[in-house]
């Protein structure tokens, strides 16, 4: 791929996300005599100019454009790769994007580029996802933050605030915010949105005035459950500062990680559509159920659910049989775990609460599965669950379920059913 050969395209009338999502980053491919996108593994490529070279390598340590002309090291670019980077960029609607070793290598990228600026101060709104949240708090690299609201925001910037941080649906409670204001009241510090609840398919954070936008690429962009990586969404100058800051600290995505990422792109359409419709359909009969205190699942939509039970939520963890127990989410297939356990154990139990994370809270991940198969599995584990709580047998979660007493309100519930 070379820069022209993308270029000769970009005078084309816009195109459908649908259709990008099959073409962008790959539009050189025929005139390649390819159709696949090809895997490049190379570490390195041969520099038989190196006046030349030096020139070049002088021309990104400046300014941090992607380099022109053949590779030279896969720490500093690699052709599948930038194929990825491309197309999410496209879908994004943003001028560039970057991608990383994994969505926490990405946030941390910007933190580190804010940072070397001077601009050590975040502000942020909880809840966001476990580890992003633990890598703010923990100051692990020398950031501070102030955590608001978002009606908050506007008050807590400061002269050295570098990035106001929001997740929207949030990582694992699913609240949603008004991004547009939002926007508005971060002034001219830069928002950061992670997007990967939502991805581009339902919403394009930079149309409502966001700056940056991240993605665990792990989850829907890759699909399948098998590549971890991370990319960051933005303008073309934050682009220029993470391509620095990835070259000289390392946490480069596997070419490999780059093709799978491509290929995940291509679905991501359809399985957003097919994977949110059934987690549309089980929402509406987990809130019509009486063993379900409460559901939360976004008005924008999405394949997220997540719902408190009256019972005990590790029973239903230990009961579904079709639905796999795991962390993690965006995959083809349906996973469910208990937030207050995993994916946010790492942040103290005080801080949870203030984001919002029950103790009764599930997050389910919808897959691609039949609804009545999933319901199926749903409801048996329901019942589990609510057996574990009364002291019944329980499923074999016998030590899981010697927990406090179920709340009060169990009681009528469980007659009426
Ligand atoms: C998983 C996740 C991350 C972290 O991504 P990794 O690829 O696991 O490093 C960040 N944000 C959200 C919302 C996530 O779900």
């Amino acid at each position: 791929m070379t820069k022209d050969s993308m270029d000769a395209t970009s005078a084309a009338p816009p195109r459908s996300p649908d259709t990008e999502a099959v073409h962008a980053g790959r539009e050189d491919l025929a005139a390649l005599g390819l159709h696949a996108v090809p895997l490049d593994l190379s570490t390195t490529y041969p520099s038989p100019d190196s006046r030349a070279e030096a020139a070049r390598l002088d021309e990104f340590a400046a300014t941090g454009a992607r380099l022109e002309g053949p590779p030279v090291y896969a720490r500093l670019d690699n052709p599948t790769v930038a194929r990825f980077e491309t197309a999410l960029a496209r879908l994004e609607k943003t001028e560039a994007a970057v991608a990383f070793a994994s969505g926490m290598a990405a946030l941390s990228a910007v933190l580190l580029l804010r940072a070397s600026q001077g601009l050590r101060h975040v502000v942020a709104v909880r809840p966001l996802y476990g580890c992003s949240d633990h890598l703010l708090t923990g100051g692990l690299l020398g950031t501070e933050v102030t955590w608001t609201d978002p009606a908050g925001i506007a008050d807590a910037l400061r002269p050295d605030t570098g990035l106001v941080m929001v997740e929207t649906p949030a990582n694992p409670t699913l609240a949603e915010m008004d991004l547009t204001a939002v926007a508005h009241s971060c002034g001219s510090v830069p928002l950061l949105v992670d997007n990967t609840f939502a991805t581009p398919v339902l919403q394009r954070p930079v149309e409502h005035g966001a700056r940056i936008v991240l993605h665990s690429a792990t989850k829907y962009l890759g699909g399948h459950g098998d590549v971890l990586g991370g990319v960051v969404a933005c303008d073309e100058e934050t682009a220029r500062g993470l391509r620095r800051i990835r070259f000289a600290t390392g946490g480069v995505l596997h070419p490999l990680a780059g093709y799978l990422l491509l290929r995940g792109l291509s679905t991501l359409p359809v399985r957003m559509r097919a994977q949110s419709a059934t987690a549309a359909e089980l929402a509406r009969r987990l809130a019509d159920d009486p063993r379900v205190a409460r559901v939360h699942y976004p008005a924008l939509g999405g394949a997220m659910v997540s719902f408190e039970v009256h019972g005990d939520p590790h029973a239903v963890i230990a009961g579904v049989r079709l639905i796999t127990p795991a962390v993690s989410l965006g995959s083809v297939d349906t996973l469910i775990q208990h937030p207050g356990s995993i994916s946010h154990r790492i942040i103290g139990e005080d801080d949870r609460r203030t984001g919002g994370i029950s103790e009764k809270l599930l997050r389910m991940s919808v897959g691609l599965e039949d609804v009545e198969d999933l319901w199926h599995d749903l409801d048996a584990a329901l019942d589990a669950a609510l057996d574990a709580a009364s002291g019944g047998a329980g499923d074999g979660v016998a030590d899981l379920s010697s927990r406090p007493p179920a709340p009060r309100r169990q009681e009528p519930e469980r007659a009426g059913r």
